[in-house]
């Protein structure tokens, strides 16, 4: 499977990455990807950046190095009702949207009230993908938020830095993989970049999709059509 843009990346102004927002998109190109989401931690995440960042992505071409450039946000989950450290009006703005649960700042829960949190996110019209639903800290009914996900057009993340960064949760992210086959989820993948070397490695994410059989056709990156189609479904301006 190829992957034709890398949806999940972060930069230096999140003060826990280590590369510039040219630096990514320049990487990006070279790996030969087509195109790039900027996806900067939400305000929420101790040491991010607040609104005033994302309001001034007007200056940033939404092409460059010859790559599509996609600037939005990983927003974080603030409290178990799901919401979002962006408002709707905030987020409407974005080109693309990422809602993660990140310990730093979001709540802890059972598996019921994480569930009820992920499936409260999907009914947010600008949302497109849950961020790495598969950390053992939060954990998740996986079946209810792939069908879900499903209903609602939203994409589940398969994250290429989980093993490093959630410790654990292999297992969990083969059966949100395994129940996105069985109902017809869509799956998005992501390097999830904190410095931009690792911009476009994939590996891992997509030798879990090809060990579990899962089709190209439902991951929304996979092609740059597949792409623009999906996020337009969700953010009008696209
Ligand atoms: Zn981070
Ligand atoms: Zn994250």
């Amino acid at each position: 499977m190829k992957i034709a843009a890398d949806l999940h990346t972060h930069t230096l102004l999140c003060r826990h990455a280590y590369s510039t927002v040219t630096e990514v998109i320049k990487a990006a190109s070279e790996k030969g990807l087509e195109g790039v989401g900027l996806t900067e931690h939400g305000p929420g995440y101790p040491g991010s950046v607040g609104w005033a960042y994302f309001n001034t992505y007007r200056d940033i071409p939404r092409e460059m190095f010859g790559i599509k450039v996609f600037c939005g946000a990983e927003a974080n989950f603030m409290d178990l009702a799901g919401n979002l450290d962006f408002t709707a009006e905030q987020l409407s703005k974005l080109d693309i949207v990422i809602a993660s649960c990140h310990k730093e700042c979001s709540p802890i829960g059972s598996r019921e009230e994480i569930t009820a949190m992920l499936i409260a996110a999907m009914q947010n019209p600008y949302v497109d993908i849950i961020g790495h639903p598969d950390n053992p800290i939060y954990p998740v009914d996986a079946d209810a938020i792939a069908e879900e996900a499903a209903r609602c057009n939203k994409a589940l993340e398969i994250n290429n830095s989980s093993p490093a960064a959630r410790p654990g949760s292999e297992e969990i992210c083969r059966d949100i993989i395994r129940a996105a086959k069985r109902h017809g989820t869509l799956l998005s993948v992501g390097s999830d970049a904190h410095y931009h070397l690792v911009v476009g490695k994939f590996d891992y994410s997509l030798g879990l999709l090809e060990e579990l059989g899962f089709p190209a056709e439902r991951v929304v990156n996979s092609s740059m059509e597949r792409l623009q189609g999906f996020l337009a479904a969700h953010h009008t301006k696209q």
